[in-house]
């Protein structure tokens, strides 16, 4: 939190490292959890834990535990409180009757293979997930209508404004935004609404986490203008660590986690070391603990010298 002192207000970056408890931490979640934390540890700035565990039907209970186990073995610690979304769904619900009284949001009732078929009708330049607003101006008798098919989705009105945020290693970044979805239709908050909602609510004033996130940056930004939340966070995208053929790393792979690399024998430590060694923080080799990075992180020596390129993991490092 904002450390006041006499009539300064001293600030000091929130950083924070928000994991979804699905399964063990991967290496790529471990590096990028390394990250998150050195760029909040070497300024001596709050680093919290938060636990995005709103999908409950992907959620394991056992994985809050082996991931906050995970992260300590590697040396990162962490602040109070460690929260879990799904302990605040209040907040959440809030933030969408603040959206749904301003008119900001409207309900969709479209499948996932209607948004697929009109998105990629001839008439339409926006190709993929992009979805092409079908539902944006159904009137009340529509709405009744569609809605003994089938329960809502809520979606924000973006109609299409372009919104760009700077990234600390990407520089900028900016895309037309769709209507995109902040309340599933089973009711639960989407991931774009709770992330901000909960960052603007632990003061989180810099987001580090994955490069595969960087386009959802120019989205928070909407609904923390939407919403009216501060602080705006500053954002560093960080590289990927995949797959030898650039898929994401996951279990069919091999060794992926901190757990298969300890029955191959290797240490936390060593593990450390190596994750290091992928992004320059150490040499091949190099034994390194936290508190040995933390000294020597430099942000803007590593923006200058690291490699945004994903980190490929060679096939034979992992099985
Ligand atoms: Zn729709």
């Amino acid at each position: 939190m904002p450390v006041e002192t006499t009539g300064i207000l001293e600030v000091m970056p929130v950083g924070r490292f928000a994991p979804s408890p699905t399964g063990r931490l991967h290496l790529g979640n471990l590096r990028t959890a390394v990250l998150a934390w050195l760029y909040a540890r070497s300024d001596e700035s709050p680093f919290l834990l938060r636990f995005e565990d709103l999908d409950t039907a992907a959620v394991r209970a056992e994985h809050y535990r082996t991931q906050a186990d995970d992260l300590a073995a590697l040396g990162l610690d962490w602040d109070e409180p460690t929260i879990s979304q799904s302990d605040h769904l209040d907040r959440y619900r809030d933030a969408l009757d603040r959206l749904r009284s301003a008119d900001l949001v409207y309900p969709c009732f479209c499948s996932r293979r209607e948004i697929r078929e009109a998105a990629s009708a001839p008439n339409r330049s926006h190709a993929g997930h992009h979805y092409p607003g079908t539902c944006a101006d159904l009137d009340t008798a529509q709405r009744a209508r569609r809605s003994e098919d089938r329960p809502a989705a809520l979606r924000v009105r973006a109609d299409g404004i372009r919104v760009g945020v700077i990234d600390e290693l990407l520089g900028p970044i900016a895309i037309e935004l769709d209507d995109f979805v902040v309340q599933r239709n089973d009711g639960t908050p989407a991931y774009h609404l709770a992330v901000v909602v909960d960052d603007a609510a632990q003061s989180v004033e810099e987001v580090v986490r994955g490069a595969d996130l960087a386009e959802s940056a120019c989205r928070q930004l909407l609904l923390y203008e939407l919403l009216d939340l501060t602080p705006r966070p500053r954002y560093v995208h960080v590289p990927l660590m995949l797959a030898a053929n650039g898929d994401r790393l996951a279990k069919r792979h091999g060794a992926v986690s901190l757990d298969d690399r300890r029955r191959r024998g290797e240490t936390a430590a060593e593990v450390l070391a190596f994750l290091a060694s992928t992004i320059g923080l150490a040499d091949p080799g190099e034994p390194i603990t936290t508190a040995e990075l933390r000294a020597r992180f430099d942000r803007d020596r590593f923006r200058e010298q690291v490699d945004r390129s994903p980190t490929l993991l060679p096939d034979d490092f992992l099985t």
